[in-house]
């Protein structure tokens, strides 16, 4: 299972990255009497189980001046000085319990934002003469209990003690012990607070938290029920001398607070059992590998889910004992919450399939209610308006690493995904072209999720053309339409991680593209096979025409997915239910193998921003798409009175979704199609098939043509002059306002070379002819140099194509000089383009304009310094 206390959530450069630790168990709490124990004679306390010098104090003496908060383990709070104390009883020592924190509030800034879950554990309480250890337990490994070898299960495998606290005071009867909560909470001795420096950084070139406080920081709450203790701190951190003062949220960068709440929670008593995970279904697991098994895969990795019984076990159909309930906050705008409860409710006809009727219940928060949000018992829709918003939804849980039993669970919205606005302080060149979180390496089993900022720029992309289009008021409602069905869409998806599935960014295929705008057999079977994806805004050009903008019912895999993680069956029907997963409306691939970063995963089916079974068709009419809204843009975006600013960011928007399309098309060059369906499965194909060369040759043409020719981003005249930002005070000191035209299509065309140019796909393309590509490195070189060079030779090369012809030249000499580790095929390759490239320019070395030759002038000089430079 899970590694103690390993953070459930680092956001790359937000890492909110705690760790921590604690006490013990068992569900006593009622028969704290502080009065009771008021009595007692001082001799007592010479009877505690400690050594004879000074042993430890009667709990009575110590706690008389002290609020008690009965519960799991019942804590005291000194109302002269805000000490806090911790019991254990005796039958709580030696036994385990599940750890879990998350920040109730934070700054960006910082890595830390309200709702963000963090370390997720499981520890014991032990007792080592007058002193109590926390101890954090490792999940990672089984043991078969028959095996010999069981008796060496602790052997290598580290159980790192994080705290050792003296006992303070002890009850009449030895039986409950008393130590200092606050040596354990307030500071970093159990895990790691303040996350750990960007190695990518320079000093100073991030926020610095500074040092923790040690005379701020304190405990702001506790929370004490039976079965867990909530322990909130208020960490306070101080930098006398900022280098960094952060964005306004920061309302003073000198003193940066940080609340985190600790919860030690007692380890579930039920019948639940731990279902397996298998590659063909995505859930969140735990890993646990079986050290006495003598097989290939000894995998026994625990799946996240809910523990559902059902109320009449011999019913097909029946309602859970106990049903999954959500709490919409009461911070939720109220226009919104018909929406989110209908969409929370569609998860119960994936529920159906596994025999649970009603399984999902949603009630609202009230006004006046007397406990909040990050009360863990709850689960809460949550709603907020943040500064920086991290995302535009998060749906995190947390987990009993031993079994995989989902414990709790949230869903953290923000107010921007229904807003008109791009985030600020983003560089013009950069802005919604979708490449903030490229390089943001994601990991499955954490529940990051990137949707809401996703779909937020899908809808301003959708409003604009919708703008652009047409003049009528219908237009309105088309948006209301496509903001709703976003909204809803959002919450199917992150309801569905908090039920343990991670994401299927393969799911966007199952429609033909031909069938994409029927309506009603997306309503019926929905627009994709899962609402696990990040798919593109399903937007037609022709009005009339147009289907559902985004999925709005669980579909066909996730139905499955639910079943092969909640139906209470056997082995044999769980076999059975995995055998459908080669059904084409079944396919699966996650994160793990996604292609949205350049050189990452192999399959063009595994893509974000993608749609239809024919996603190369779809994006170029998404290219057709952007082009058909420039020309109305001025017109439709130009309000009297109001400045510039909303055609700018429609500019952005639209070259954004132009640059998303161009990579969705550019991954199908050099991939491969993955199957993860086991041997003999019915329906099964090879593991690895390469991309037919038709289909790669298709991709290239349509880069060729919408991303690399001469006009590929022409915009009409008059356009650019006008992109300008609403001032806002100062805001712009050190930033020239001038539209960076050039940089924002360069940063595009480096984007798709990243990928074309990619160490791991030249790589591929060469290791798939071995097993069926019939498209080779060498045809694949000469089809781009002439994507890049062809249009414009003997002729006069327009500025942004001298850019893009002089970023290739200086990658294949690159190559070619080794400043790469590529393999020889590929050296080969750029060596054989830059002599292709260099007899092109020889024979074309006094046509076009002054500003051509000395363009061509310069190709050449670098040509020979990077040829010369091999010959040497
Ligand atoms: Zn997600």
């Amino acid at each position: 299972m899970t590694v103690p206390f390993k953070t459930g959530l680092c956001y790359a450069a937000l890492a909110a990255c705690l760790v921590a630790v604690p006490l013990s168990d068992a569900n006593a709490q009622k028969r704290k009497d502080k009065k009771k124990d008021k009595k007692e004679a001082p001799t007592e306390a010479a009877t505690a189980p400690a050594d004879k010098k000074e042993g430890p104090k009667k709990l009575s003496e110590v706690v008389k001046k002290c609020k008690a908060y009965p519960g799991l383990f019942t804590m005291y709070q000194d109302t002269t000085s805000g000490t806090a104390y911790l019991l254990v009883r005796n039958d709580q020592v030696d036994k385990e319990y599940i750890y879990f924190n998350h920040v109730t509030d934070g700054v960006l800034d910082a890595g830390y934002f309200r709702g963000a879950y963090g370390a997720n554990g499981v520890f014991s309480v032990r007792r080592y003469f007058d002193r109590l250890e926390l101890v954090g337990e490792n999940t990672s490994f089984y043991f078969d209990d028959k095996n010999a070898l069981k008796r060496a299960e602790a052997a290598n495998i580290n159980r790192p003690i994080l705290a050792s606290q003296k006992i303070e005071a002890v009850n009449d009867d030895n039986t409950a012990f008393l130590i200092k909560a606050d040596d354990i909470f307030l500071g970093e001795v159990l895990g790691q607070v303040k996350p750990s420096p960007n190695p990518n950084s320079k000093p100073g070139q991030s926020f610095d938290l500074g040092k923790l406080s040690k005379e701020k920081t304190k405990t702001a709450a506790i929370h004490n029920y039976p079965e867990n203790t909530d322990i909130v701190v208020e960490y306070v951190f101080e930098n006398p001398y900022p280098v960094r003062y952060g964005s306004s949220a920061v309302t003073d960068s000198r003193n940066v607070s940080v609340k985190i709440q600790h919860s030690l929670i007692e380890m579930p008593k039920n019948d639940y059992k731990p279902r397996l995970d298998d590659p063909r279904v995505g859930y969140f697991t735990d890993q646990v590998t079986d050290m006495t098994s003598p097989a290939a895969t000894p995998y026994r990795d625990l799946i996240h889910r809910w523990h559902l019984v059902k109320k009449d076990p011999n019913a097909a159909l029946s309602e859970p004992v106990e049903p999954i309930t959500w709490w919409i906050e009461n911070t939720t705008p109220h226009e919104f919450r018909p929406t989110i409860k209908a969409a929370l409710l569609q998860w119960n006809k994936a529920f159906e399939k596994a025999g649970f009727k009603n399984a999902v219940v949603v009630k609202e928060q009230p006004d006046d209610a007397d406990w909040d949000a990050s009360d863990m018992r709850y689960n809460v829709l949550r709603w907020t308006s943040s500064p920086i918003p991290p995302f535009g939804g998060y749906g995190p849980s947390f987990v009993n690493p031993r079994t995989g039993q989902i414990l709790g669970a949230d869903i953290m919205l923000e107010y921007v995904f229904v807003t008109n606005r791009l985030q600020s302080g983003r560089i013009f060149s950069t802005a919604a072209l979708g490449l903030e979180e490229a390089d943001t390496e994601l990991v499955d089993n954490r529940h990051f999720c990137n949707l809401g900022s996703k779909l937020h720029l899908n809808n301003m992309f959708g409003a604009q053309v919708l703008d652009a289009l047409e003049g009528s008021s219908a237009i309105e409602v088309d948006k209301d339409d496509m903001i709703k069905q976003s909204l809803y869409y959002l919450v199917l998806h992150e309801v569905g991680h908090t039920l343990g599935l991670n994401h299927n960014m393969k799911s966007s295929q199952m429609i033909h593209h031909k069938d994409i705008h029927n309506r009603a057999k997306a309503e019926q079977l929905g627009l994709t096979g899962s609402v696990m994806d990040y798919p593109s805004l399903n937007l037609s050009a022709d009005k009339e025409k147009q289907g559902l903008y985004y999925t709005t019912t669980p579909g066909p895999y996730d139905l499955w997915a639910i079943e092969y993680g909640y139906a209470p069956v056997d082995e044999g029907k769980l076999r059975t239910i995995l055998a459908r997963s080669t059904e084409p409306a079944l396919t699966f691939g996650n994160d793990a193998d996604d292609m949205r970063s350049p050189g990452k995963g192999i399959d063009p089916r595994v893509m974000i921003g993608d749609m239809s079974g024919d996603a190369v068709g779809y994006a170029i009419e998404r290219v057709e798409l952007v082009k058909k809204a420039y020309p109305t843009l001025k017109k439709k975006l130009i309000t009297d009175d109001q400045s510039y600013h909303e055609l700018r960011n429609a500019y952005l928007v639209l070259t954004g979704e132009h640059a998303n399309s161009l990579r969705v098309i550019s991954r199908y060059i050099g991939g491969v199609y993955v199957d993860r369906a086991f041997n003999k499965q019915e329906g099964a194909t090879q593991p690895f098939t390469p991309v037919p060369a038709a289909e790669q040759k298709r991709a290239m043409k349509a880069i060729a043509n919408l991303g690399f020719s001469p006009d590929a981003f022409n915009v009409p005249d008059g356009l650019y002059a006008y992109l300008q930002t609403q001032r806002r005070g100062f805001d712009h000191f050190g930033r020239n306002e001038d539209p960076q035209i050039h940089a924002r299509v360069l940063m595009i065309h480096q984007d798709l070379l990243n990928q074309l140019m990619h160490k791991n796909v030249w790589e591929r393309i060469t290791n798939t002819q071995l097993y069926g590509n019939d498209y080779n490195l060498h045809n694949f070189a000469t089809d781009l140099t002439g994507a890049i060079f062809k249009a414009d030779l003997g002729k006069s090369v327009n500025t942004m194509r001298q850019n893009l012809q002089q970023e290739y030249v200086d990658r294949l000499a690159a190559i070619v000089e080794g400043k790469e580790s590529y393999d020889h095929v590929s050296k080969s390759a750029a060596f054989s383009q830059l002599k292709a490239i260099q007899s092109m320019i020889r024979s074309s070395a006094n046509a076009g304009d002054a500003a051509t030759r000395a363009h061509r002038d310069h190709l050449k000089y670098k040509i020979d310094i990077a040829l010369e430079a091999k010959k040497g």
